[in-house]
């Protein structure tokens, strides 16, 4: 993209210049889908989704939310584990040649778009190819689980700090964590691709010195309709982590302890518990 040049047309919008021909550029948003209810989207997000010709979208992100991009043509690059079906470079790619057609293209993704969710290498790409590229954060779900399951990430005198860290690890392997960092007390872990490698998190911390008996908190499909809440300890997770089958978040800590598990349902006219730390 180096021989290119931009200028910005009558409009304001940014015009590509090469080779004598002019283009209008169009725009990438990374914009963050929340942890799936609609609602929880920002005003921005909503306004980016309504002004959108394509929407680029994972798996993650729910129906209703996709819903809001009436006219927008949808492309699934679906991401699931470690089985991506559009690579990483591919997805770069696309949203380049998208703005390069000059259309508004939303890159649509779960929770919020620079905490694991790769955001920075697209919004990279972006800038390499001179296209314009905007982030519109999103609310992560670490922060949905401890909003919605009422377990707050800090809070005086149990928790200091929260550290955000995915517990992903190629198959077969172990998360690469700093253990001995992690296991320190007054400090909450809010562990993102957690489920798979639930066994041995408890275990690396144990090992690192933190109490088998801390409490531990599983948010399944936060926001969503079938939301599910576990509460369980350290040395019992792993027992706990078999049934689920929707993405999930690890809070553990002596905040989770502090979470009402009595779960609302949608309409509000049931409640249902789940779990028990006894
Ligand atoms: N960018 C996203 C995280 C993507 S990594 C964010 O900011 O939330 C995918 C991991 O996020 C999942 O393995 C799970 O740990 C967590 N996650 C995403 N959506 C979730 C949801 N609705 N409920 C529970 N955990 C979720």
């Amino acid at each position: 993209m180096a021989s290119h040049s931009a200028d910005r047309d009558r409009d304001g919008r940014l015009v590509l210049i090469g080779g004598g021909a002019k283009r209008v550029l169009g725009r990438v948003f990374l914009v963050g889908a929340g942890p799936g209810d609609p609602e929880l989207l920002t005003l921005k997000a909503a306004k980016a989704l309504a002004a959108a010709d394509v929407v680029v979208h994972d798996r993650l992100v729910s129906a209703e939310v996709l819903a809001m991009a009436r006219t927008a043509r949808k492309i699934h690059v679906g991401k699931r584990k470690s089985r991506h079906s559009v690579p990483q470079d591919g997805i770069n790619t696309l949203l380049v040649a998208l703005a390069l057609e000059g259309l508004n293209v939303v890159r649509l993704k779960g929770g919020d778009p620079f905490l694991f969710g790769r955001g920075g290498e697209e919004m990279l790409a972006c800038r390499e190819a001179g296209v314009p590229c905007e982030v519109i954060p999103g609310i992560t779900a670490a922060m949905a689980a401890s909003a919605l399951a009422g377990a707050p990430l800090t809070h005086r005198g149990l928790a200091q700090s929260v550290t955000f860290v995915t517990a992903h690890a190629a198959s077969g392997g172990e998360p690469d964590l700093d253990w001995s960092q992690l296991a320190k007390g007054n400090q909450t872990l809010a562990v993102y691709m957690g489920v798979s490698t639930a066994g041995t998190v408890a275990a690396k911390l144990i090992a690192a010195g933190r109490s088998g008996s801390t409490p531990v908190l599983i948010v399944e499909n936060i926001s969503l309709p079938q939301e599910r809440r576990i509460s369980t300890t350290l040395s019992t997770l792993v027992e706990h982590v078999s049934g689920l089958d929707g993405p999930a978040i690890l809070i553990i800590g002596e905040v989770a302890a502090l979470a009402d598990l009595i779960v609302p349902t949608r309409d509000n006219s049931e409640t249902v518990v789940l779990g028990s730390r006894a």
